[in-house]
């Protein structure tokens, strides 16, 4: 079976060197193998993402010599679809309305001695709302109160009942430990979605084999693979990458104004020379 391999930029900013090395990597590995490469933007979050950068994406990718197969998927596009797995883990008893404010939460954990954080440093959520009856859930939806969706962690390792592990590429089968990330949200206030919901379902949707991206990312997959096994996906394999750092050690970011493909371009460096900045060693 031959692979398929995608590159899933957020349209958040202009896409730098160390986008252009996922991309390079994700392409590099479907072109090698006579495989299929897809482009997804993922622009779920109102607030950050921009038209005019997904315009941008697709054009500094053209630009660098990436090409790609079939359409562009738009996560916006689709919420109905996540909206329908939602409502499938609510049917199930897995996920709960959480009404707390960012404030709330903040309090909270302010108040708290020795408060835990999850595997992306934001502080676990300590269920408060988990605890809501029935009527007082109802009673709060029916009069407005916005309400985000959280998994019930407890449940939804109890309901897939085996141990998982994710298959890292050079390494063999890894143990995951979704709990690390206690009950997730994964339909946010403003949009019934998230990343962790519309990165599983459509890597399964299109059919992902293998999944390569930045390490930063590697701790997600242990959420990934407990959402794969709860929807009856299929798993991905997963090559996770080193991430560009500037000279001074620091991770590229979008704040590095310098090293955007656009930037580089104006000052007329060739797609070329840009691959090879990238760490691109393939074919020129
Ligand atoms: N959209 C994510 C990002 O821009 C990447 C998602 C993934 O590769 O899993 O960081």
């Amino acid at each position: 079976m031959s692979i398929v391999t995608r590159f899933a930029p957020s349209p958040t900013g202009h896409l730098h060197l160390g986008h252009a090395h996922a991309a390079l990597t994700a392409w590099g590995r479907a072109r090698a193998a006579g495989g299929r490469f897809l482009l997804r933007i993922e622009d779920i979050d109102p607030g950050r993402c921009r038209p005019d950068h997904s315009d941008a994406i697709l054009e500094d990718l053209a630009w660098l010599g990436i090409d790609w197969d079939g359409p562009v998927r738009v996560q916006s596009e689709h919420l109905p679809e996540y909206r329908a797995v939602l409502d499938e883990l609510a049917e199930r008893g897995l996920l709960y309305p959480c009404f707390c404010t960012r404030a709330e939460i903040m309090r909270e954990v302010a108040g708290a001695a020795a408060a835990p954080h999850g595997p992306d440093g934001t502080p676990l959520y300590r269920g408060t709302c988990r605890a809501l009856s029935r009527a007082e859930r109802a009673a709060r939806i029916a009069a407005g109160v916005p309400y985000a969706v959280r998994l019930d962690m407890v449940r939804a390792v109890a309901a897939v009942g085996t141990k998982l592990s994710f298959r890292e590429e050079q390494e063999g089968r890894v143990a995951c430990r979704p709990e690390r990330f206690g009950d997730v949200v994964l339909g946010r206030k403003d949009v019934p979605a998230s990343y962790h919901l519309c990165v599983t379902h459509d890597d399964a949707r299109q059919g992902v084999s293998l999944v390569t991206r930045g390490e930063d990312l590697r701790p997600a997959t242990d959420l990934h693979r407990l959402l794969q096994s709860l929807m009856g996906w299929p798993e991905p394999a997963y090559a996770h990458h080193r991430l560009l750092t500037d000279p001074s050690g620091r991770r590229l970011a979008k704040r590095d104004r310098a090293v955007t493909l656009r930037v580089l371009r104006a000052e007329g460096v060739s797609p070329g020379e840009v691959r090879a900045r990238a760490g691109w060693t393939g074919p020129a």
